[in-house]
């Protein structure tokens, strides 16, 4: 049985990230996908709400849980006894960082290996940042990410802004 994690700061969960969730699951017995707490990075979602709209947005996905973790990601697939780190690829911009990425994982566990699933091309411009752009100045999110999550993302701006 191969337990795959995928970890991420999903701040919110995109297209890009559901079909790589989608298509690992199809790959992987298990995927566990872990949702990264890490204050320094100041996420727009709290780490509950980011588990809570990918719970949602996976839940006709019988093999995939997720989580919240906090530190290194190897650590995290080694609590879970996962083999495997499946990450997403868009571009050469993310393939520089995720390639030194998955060197230093090597370091830290050569017994967990990483995984890249390319984007598909329809998605390959997809980033919760640019997604957070686009809400702010109002723009149509429905190529982004499924109704549930534009809509959490377009109510979360608005309260803000107040
Ligand atoms: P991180 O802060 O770890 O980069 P993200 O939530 O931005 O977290 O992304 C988690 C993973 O999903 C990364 O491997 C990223 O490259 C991948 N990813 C993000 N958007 C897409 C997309 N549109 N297509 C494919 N992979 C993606």
């Amino acid at each position: 049985m191969i337990t795959a994690v995928y970890p991420g700061s999903f701040d919110p969960a995109t297209y890009g990230h559901l079909d790589i969730i989608r298509r690992a699951s199809v790959s992987f017995d298990r995927i566990i996908v872990g949702v990264l707490n890490n204050s320094a990075k100041s996420p727009l979602f709290s780490v509950e709400e980011r588990v809570n709209i990918l719970k949602e947005a996976t839940r006709d996905l019988d093999n995939v849980t997720i989580v919240s973790f906090n530190g290194l990601s190897v650590n995290f697939a080694r609590e879970h006894h996962a083999q495997v780190i499946v990450r997403g690829l868009r571009a050469v911009t993310d393939f520089e960082y995720e390639l030194q990425m998955a060197q230093t994982n090597r370091v830290l566990a050569p017994d967990v290996d990483t995984v890249f699933l390319t984007t598909r091309l329809e998605y390959a411009y997809v980033s919760s940042t640019i997604m957070k752009e686009v809400a702010k100045f109002g723009g149509d999110l429905k190529s982004f990410a499924p109704k549930e999550i534009a809509d959490a993302l377009v109510e979360k701006i608005k309260r803000d802004k107040c």
